[in-house]
């Protein structure tokens, strides 16, 4: 069953007159883990942003499960089943993992609910699974300030997750992460795609490396090219474009 659970065409956003996305054209079947790399600057973001309905574009189509999205609100789009992590963490870092978790769960049937309630109990084994998923679970109890960087990336991809989105957006999970923490995030992401339909946006190759089945390489606001990690390694064009940027980005 290759049901696409986002196609978009001849997508353009303008800024000033300067095209950050420039005819634009992707799909993703439903379940895929794809991994979108490109140079600084060359639209991912903005990608993002547009999917989400943050951004709005000037031509194209996008379609989420078949339905055009591009008409709706940013919450709208949300409620639709895209959820979105941001590059910085968001958790309450005065509450627990548990707590945070709880507030995910129940924010997604009734914010009452969240604010008021007690988690009823199959909320309860939700939590617990989901704190096995991502690694916490001796750490459930303790105020999220003290978890590492890595800990409440998880923590919030775990947030994500309890809110049952179709489709998860995942903007760097690894900038500013040890070794260590990047793989842990990275067998988290792959656990969670044997259920789940996952962009991920990254920079850092070896992470991508860790992770990729396929790969779509953006280039000025364009796709340059796509295909396995292996391909997309050895095609010409992204070793001048992309690699030749990090170069410079070192510098
Ligand atoms: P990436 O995430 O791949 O680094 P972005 O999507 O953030 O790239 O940006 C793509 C291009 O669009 C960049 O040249 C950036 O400066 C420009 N851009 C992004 N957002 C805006 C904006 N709100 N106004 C003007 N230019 C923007
Ligand atoms: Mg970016």
């Amino acid at each position: 069953m290759n049901e696409k659970i986002l196609e978009i065409e001849n997508l353009t956003v303008s800024f000033s007159g300067f095209k950050a996305i420039n005819n634009l054209n992707f799909s993703m079947d439903a379940g895929e883990l794809r991994v979108v790399i490109g140079p600084n600057g060359a639209g991912k973001t903005t990608f993002m942003d547009v999917i989400t309905g943050k951004t709005k574009p000037q031509e194209g189509n996008v379609r989420f499960k078949g339905r055009n999205i591009l008409p709706y609100k940013e919450h709208e789009i949300a409620c639709m089943g895209i959820g979105r992590k941001f590059q910085t963490p968001r958790v309450y870092l005065k509450l627990t993992p548990r707590e945070n978790l709880e507030l995910s769960c129940a924010a997604q049937k009734n914010v009452f609910a969240a604010l008021f309630g007690k988690p009823s109990g199959s909320e309860r084994r939700t939590v617990n699974g989901l704190l096995e998923t991502i690694g916490l679970a001796n750490k459930a109890d303790i105020p999220a300030e003290l978890l590492s960087h890595g800990e409440k990336q998880r923590l919030e991809i775990g947030m994500l997750v309890a809110q049952s989105p179709d489709l998860l957006l995942v903007d760097e999970p690894v900038a500013g992460l040890t070794d260590e923490e990047t793989e842990a995030v990275g067998n988290l992401l792959l656990a969670l795609a044997e259920s789940h339909s996952i962009m991920v946006i990254e920079h850092d190759m070896e992470f991508v490396r860790q992770i990729a089945r396929k790969v779509t390489v953006l280039h000025q606001g364009t796709v340059l090219c796509e295909g396995s990690m292996d391909e997309v390694q050895n095609d010409p064009r992204v070793i001048e474009v992309y690699l030749g940027s990090q170069d410079e980005a070192d510098h």
